[in-house]
């Protein structure tokens, strides 16, 4: 039913309820059928170039495959329903493995298209094209699928690198804004620190993005609640989406800001993530005793093990949780 609605109705409050489907890695689901949804995760992760490092060891497939689906359905065993696995299109992204994945697990997983950030990302061929040959790319991996899979991508990821959107991440952002509005499909984002997303909020509206359906990732990144405001009150949605990673920022701060931004009513635009890694591709993480210590978190039930409980301890209400887990996906998705 490519590009076909489901027909749109209207709730008794107006809101519309029924719209295109949504890809999943194994097929269209309608945003009602989500549940409950960790926004940003992955499965295996390799950066560009790793399929040359003859001398990493060799990538294991189906022993990698057995670790993502009981990794799967331990989470799912927790009450998740799908997983959004915004790996761009150059750094070992593999749909293939993913519907695999989902269909093992029975955890219904979205891919991506999109490019990563220029300093991680295989730039050079694409460096040389224009914003709308990128697009192009995008719209044609949405409509008809990535390579010869038949696997559609559901979402459009982009990517900036620390207090700066180099020329060629501005390409890629004005094409994710484009493919966006060609095909009705959202836009998520990677951040650095907790710096960028204001200005890239601003190549999409200058490109008429519609910016509800945006996610700012890895706000967390930052405890600046004049940083999340400033981006909240253009209406999009901030990524609470690396708890876990205590190394690059501590989970306190990132709860202590969550819970600020919910106690003053902005439980409609946040989502919570950890982006883990289930397995690397090449040679992954360089893990010392010390940061062993600082990552022991970072696995895709500790949101429901330990931070939702730390949020009702604070005071956050079953309504407010639900509505970052299971309702503002569902929004995010629906067009
Ligand atoms: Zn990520």
């Amino acid at each position: 039913m490519s590009g076909s609605t489901l027909g749109a109705q209207l709730a008794p409050g107006g809101e519309r309820i029924a719209m295109k489907p949504i890809n999943t890695v194994t097929g269209t689901v309608i945003p009602e059928q989500l549940g409950t949804t960790l926004m940003h995760e992955h499965l295996p992760i390799g950066w560009a170039g790793w399929e040359l490092d003859c001398a990493a060891p060799k990538f294991e497939r189906k022993s990698a495959l057995k670790n993502c689906v009981e990794r799967l359905k331990e989470v799912r065993d927790l009450g998740l329903e799908t997983f959004v696995d915004p790996c761009p299109m150059d750094i070992g992204r593999d749909v293939n493995f993913m519907a695999e994945a989902a269909s093992a697990s029975g955890v219904r997983i979205i891919c991506a298209t999109g490019l990563y950030k220029e300093d991680l990302g295989n730039t050079a061929y694409f460096k040389q094209r224009t914003i709308d040959d990128v697009a192009s790319v995008y719209i044609s991996e949405i409509n008809k699928g990535v390579g010869d899979t038949g696997i559609k991508a559901g979402i459009i990821k982009c990517a900036t690198g620390k207090r700066q959107i180099t020329k060629y991440e501005e390409m890629c952002l004005r094409a994710a804004a484009r493919a966006h509005k060609t095909t009705g499909a959202p836009i998520t984002t990677h951040t650095e620190d907790g710096t960028m997303g204001r200005e890239q909020l601003e190549i999409f509206a200058s490109e008429g993005a519609d910016l509800t359906r945006v996610i700012i990732g890895h706000s967390c990144g930052s405890s600046d609640l004049s940083y999340h405001a400033a981006m909240l009150d253009r209406g999009c949605i901030l990524g609470f989406d690396r708890f876990g990673l205590d190394f690059l920022h501590p989970d306190k701060l990132r709860l202590a800001a969550l819970i600020g931004l919910l106690g003053v009513g902005y439980e409609n635009q946040l989502v919570l993530s950890h982006d883990t890694v289930a397995c690397w591709l090449g040679r992954g993480l360089d893990v010392t005793p010390e940061t062993a210590k600082l990552v022991a978190n970072w696995t895709p039930t500790h949101v429901f093990k330990n931070i939702v409980p730390a949020l009702k301890r604070a005071g956050v209400g079953e309504a407010k949780i639900r509505t970052m887990l299971v309702e503002n996906p569902r929004r995010y998705f629906q067009n």
